[in-house]
């Protein structure tokens, strides 16, 4: 279960500060498909970003099942954020001089264990992506590179996904894949939190949390 009490992040910048999140509480329940709606500069990605593990809010504490996250160190955090996280972006950012497995094994990497190419390998077939496994991001489709990005998120077996617009970027046809992915892992049990500015994805959730203006302003 993902737990945020009362969640704030200022950032300071030298224009001054921009408030992107205040008093943000919400419950997430394990195994949830959650979207998370809101127009462009809302929060999405700052929210999403704090869920993950990757950016300490201001005030406010977010857990997940029992660690809180920004109570650890930082070496334990990033554990735990290799565990049990996984993050799909909208620009995809996959490395370009690794191909598609490689960049797929990465993931696996952080952990200092050697990470199975054969488990990489049938997370690719799964993803429709056998062809193209030692292809470079370059070779591939906007579609392609994003199912690759599903597929290094899904590497360590994670018990969230976190996805940021991971559709924005693609066509309709596309899009509907992707999710279909995202939400076999929901199904398989996985957690899963879409931030998005449109629609696309809403027919996958079991809740949808609108944000605005960095407060939560309807969820259910
Ligand atoms: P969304 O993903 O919904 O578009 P963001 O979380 O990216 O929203 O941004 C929320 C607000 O915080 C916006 O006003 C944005 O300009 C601001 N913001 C985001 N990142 C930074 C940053 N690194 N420094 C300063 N302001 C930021
Ligand atoms: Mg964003």
């Amino acid at each position: 279960m993902v737990v945020l009490k009362n969640v704030a992040k200022t950032y300071r910048t030298r224009r001054g500060e921009v408030h992107a999140l205040s008093d943000v509480s919400l419950h997430i329940e394990k195994g949830e498909f959650i979207v998370l709606c809101g127009p462009s500069g809302s929060g999405k990605t700052t929210l999403l970003m704090t869920i993950a593990a990757m950016l300490r809010p201001t005030s406010g504490s977010v857990c997940i099942d029992e660690s809180d996250l920004y109570g650890i160190n930082i070496r334990e955090r990033a554990k735990f954020r290799a565990r049990n996280i996984g993050f799909v972006f909208q620009m995809f950012h996959l490395v370009p001089y690794l191909n598609i497995i490689e960049n797929v094994l990465l993931a696996g990497r952080v952990f200092g264990q050697n990470p199975r190419a054969d488990t990489a390998g049938d997370l690719l077939k799964q993803l429709g992506l056998a062809e193209r496994a030692f292809h470079k991001p370059a070779e591939l489709s906007a579609g392609e590179k994003q199912r690759t990005a599903v597929a290094r998120a899904l590497f360590n077996r994670p018990q969230i996904i976190l996805a940021d617009e991971p559709t924005g970027n693609l066509d309709p046809d596309n899009a509907d894949s992707v999710l279909g992915h995202l939400s076999e892992f929901h199904r398989s049990g996985g957690t899963v939190i879409v931030a998005t500015h449109g629609q696309t994805a809403e027919r996958f959730a079991d809740r949808v949390v609108y944000l605005r203006d960095g407060s939560i302003e309807k969820s259910g």
